[in-house]
């Protein structure tokens, strides 16, 4: 990459500093991205008297963090602290190297990594040191009122890994400052101390290549603007927490491991880092792998800026079956573990059988679980049920998913339903209801998962006399029943240039790219295929966003030009 010419340096998106004269603007510490990531990165620059400067591509702040229940999964927190529970960092690690690696994850070795790579464990380490700092500092700075729901369970709260099973997950407070708050809460606190502590935010601006000088060291941005390009120099670093590239087609078809069918992130992640750390050397992990939710199809390949996934389906007479009309998961096991069972590939058949399973539910289930809370697709009367179909029987109830599905065919490689799926659906329910009448699943033990006893009682209270099993209930002999047809998507993708545990951007020998850092989901996640806990996307975001500052901030002021190569 060195060089002496100035802009442009090639059709990559990076341009040569050409002296100070060539920027528009100047500052410390660039942020690209304004969700979770870049404004614990801020807090924690502008706290360290940085001066920051955060550039957002969307005409509105937060991201899809902003969209988001913000939850950030923070083990070892102050509340768990303050209760008195030891939540150590050997547990939490092992937890994490369970779940994260499991293929590579040695029960016995925990002074070895727990057998995983020791790259990937310095990772889960920085986060177990710092995501506790992270979120204190915000809470001290004033830019983050914190609720903490005790006992809310980790996502593999079962796991004799597990010895903290809940408690770890944290919450913004919400605006009538008693109840949880949301991503508006999240993102409304910490922009309005962000603003008084004088971080400087620019909307529409969409940053676009990178600046580098002749040591090739990160000295800057350009940014396309509303008034046109922009040159930022970052005297110190430029810290990337742009988010994904869910919302980008062709990288989703380049990268992803299986088919999806929209996302809920904002229309603003397109993996615009993905180019620019490439372009400046940087290898690309975790591509395959992202955060995965099931959508009601219609939903998904809508891909409206309002999408939601469902993350917990509602109910208890209801199954999930396949298009041989099979059951094949624990319905109310969580989103992301669900999901990576629609990605099943059946070799013999070459076919994804489970690619848009259809979720069914009789009358009782729609009367007493209809809502909106967490993408519950049971519509209540009166909203927007295009994604729901209905049948006086179950051959109706098919024959009308049968219809939807070819309507649907260009756009799911032609999924249908097999011949024998009204004969095998009878069969799937008979069996279901048999088990069900006892309260119990053999086949999937539903039902099983502290997290979805958890989810389930917030969704609605068990009918009467089905507390003992609430998840559970058999579906009714008679019609009418309803169905809508679902599919993979995704919350956000988590593949990008790897970091290490100061956040910097490393290149392919494994040294840090002088002057870029990246947290969140525009960089690997350490994470695998693996969903720790609700808020395992935000924490980790969160403590990655909070390390790139501290290293950030530390940074020498960087020459535009260097002797060395003059
Ligand atoms: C409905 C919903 C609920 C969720 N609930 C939770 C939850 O409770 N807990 C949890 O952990 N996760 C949750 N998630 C996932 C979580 O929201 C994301 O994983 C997380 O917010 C990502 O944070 P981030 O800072 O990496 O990116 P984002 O919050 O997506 O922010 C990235 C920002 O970068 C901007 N950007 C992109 N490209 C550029 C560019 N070139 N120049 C400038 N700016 C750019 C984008 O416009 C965006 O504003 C949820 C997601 C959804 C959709």
């Amino acid at each position: 990459m060195s060089g002496t010419s100035h802009e442009p340096a090639s059709r990559l998106p990076v341009q040569r500093a050409s002296g100070s004269d060539g920027f528009d603007e100047e500052t410390d510490v660039v942020i690209v991205g304004s969700g979770a990531a870049g404004w614990t990165a801020a807090i924690t620059a502008v706290t360290r008297d940085a001066e920051v400067l955060m550039l957002e591509k969307a005409d509105a702040i937060g991201g899809t963090t902003r969209k988001s229940g913000a939850w950030f999964w923070i083990p070892n927190n102050r509340f768990l602290r303050e209760a008195g529970i030891d939540d150590r960092r050997e547990d939490a690690l092992r937890y994490m190297c369970r779940l994260a690696r499991p293929e590579l994850y040695d029960a016995d070795a925990a002074a070895e990594s727990f057998g995983l790579p020791r790259e990937d464990f310095a990772l889960l380490e920085a986060f177990y040191d710092h995501a506790s700092a992270a979120v204190d500092e915000l809470e001290q700075a004033g830019a983050l009122k914190l609720f903490h729901p005790a006992e809310l369970p980790d996502y593999y709260a079962q796991l004799p890994e597990n010895r903290t099973p809940a408690g770890r997950v944290l919450m913004p407070l919400g605006a009538n400052g008693e109840d949880p708050g949301e991503g508006e809460d999240f993102i409304g606190q910490l922009s309005s101390r962000g603003a008084e502590l004088g971080v400087d935010v620019r909307c529409g601006h969409r940053v676009c290549a990178l600046v580098l000088n002749d040591a090739d060291e990160v000295v800057g941005v350009v940014a396309d603007g509303p008034a046109g390009k922009v040159r930022v120099r970052a005297r110190r670093a430029v810290v990337f927490a742009s988010g994904g590239f869910a919302q980008n087609p062709e990288m989703r078809r380049a990268f992803l491991g299986g088919p999806v069918f929209g996302s809920c992130s904002v229309p603003s992640n397109t993996g615009d880092f993905i180019p620019m750390a490439s372009a400046v050397g940087a290898p690309l992990y975790g591509m395959s792998y992202p955060w995965l939710g099931p959508v009601p199809l219609e939903r998904g390949l809508r891909n409206a800026p309002d999408n939601w996934l469902m993350f917990e389906p509602a109910g208890d007479s209801m199954i999930m079956v396949n298009r041989y009309g099979r059951r094949f998961v624990d319905e109310k096991i969580q989103y992301n573990e669900i999901t990576q069972t629609m990605w099943t590939w059946d070799p013999s058949r070459a076919e994804y059988p489970n690619l848009c399973p259809v979720m069914i539910w009789d009358q009782e289930c729609q009367d007493r679980w209809q809502g909106t809370m967490w993408g519950n697709p049971i519509a209540p009367a009166g909203d927007d049920d295009g994604h729901v179909l209905h049948g006086d029987t179950l051959e109706e109830l098919a024959a009308a998913v049968r219809v939807r599905l070819h309507e649907l065919r260009g756009e799911t490689g032609g999924y249908r339903l097999d011949d024998g799926f009204d004969e095998a659906l009878k069969g799937s329910v008979a069996r279901f209801n048999e088990h069900a009448a006892a309260g119990q699943d053999p086949d999937f033990d539903r039902g099983s998962a502290p997290i979805s006893v958890f989810f389930q009682a917030a969704l609605g209270e068990a009918r009467p006399g089905n507390e003992a099993s609430p998840l559970i209930h058999p579906l009714s002999g008679s019609g009418p029943y309803h169905a809508t047809i679902l599919a993979p998507a995704t919350l956000d993708t988590k593949g990008g240039p790897r970091t290490n545990d100061k956040a910097q951007v490393l290149d392919a020998s494994g040294s840090p790219i002088p002057g870029l850092y990246g947290a969140g989901n525009c960089v690997a996640s350490v994470s695998g295929k693996a969903y720790f806990a609700g808020g395992a996307t935000i924490g980790p975001a969160m403590a990655f966003g909070y390390l790139a500052a501290l290293s950030a901030v530390a940074e020498p002021v960087r020459e535009l030009t260097t002797e060395a190569v003059a």
